[in-house]
């Protein structure tokens, strides 16, 4: 998915990564004639970027970022009590990751293009859900389950 650069910082090896709106860090080097990003190299030119974007495969690959905070859970729902609107495709706020925990059955969570992929879920299993992708869920079995929503840190982990 395509995520807006907050802000940027080095690593252990001092390696320029930039910040992420979804909590990943994505390393941005100018290495030409491999990769051209000539902003990358100067402070005026990181300003430049921020806001802009950069496709995040960790997001596309449903990997949780670290730093990021548990906030609110849903009540335990089931065929019965699922609302309606999760059943439909629907997405989370920009910097809100889902976290959705299966407690019985099997269930089903399919997100939409980018992401493009399902994840098929047994009891005791969960599935992360980037921010602002489009999903919905599907029960079986007897399926319950809950959602812990978590916010990615402030200063982008
Ligand atoms: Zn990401």
């Amino acid at each position: 998915m395509q995520r807006r650069i907050t802000g940027f910082g080095l690593d252990d090896k001092g390696e320029r990564f930039a910040r992420l709106d979804c909590g990943h860090r994505q390393h941005v080097r100018h290495r030409p004639p491999f990769v051209e990003r000539p902003w990358a190299e100067s402070e005026a030119g990181r300003a430049s970027m921020l806001g802009e974007t950069l496709d995040c495969l960790r997001c596309d690959r449903l990997e949780m970022p670290d730093g990021v905070t548990p906030y609110r859970e849903t009540p335990v729902f089931d065929q019965a009590t699922v609302p309606a609107g999760l059943l439909k495709d629907h997405e989370t706020k920009p910097g809100t990751w889902g976290r959705l925990e299966v407690l019985a059955g099997r269930m089903r969570c399919v997100f939409a293009d980018p992401v493009g992929r399902a994840a098929d879920l047994g009891a005791g299993e969960n599935s992360p859900i980037p921010p602002e992708a489009s999903h919905h869920v599907e029960l079986h079995d007897g399926a319950r389950f809950r959602v812990v929503f978590l916010r990615v840190a402030a200063d982008g982990g």
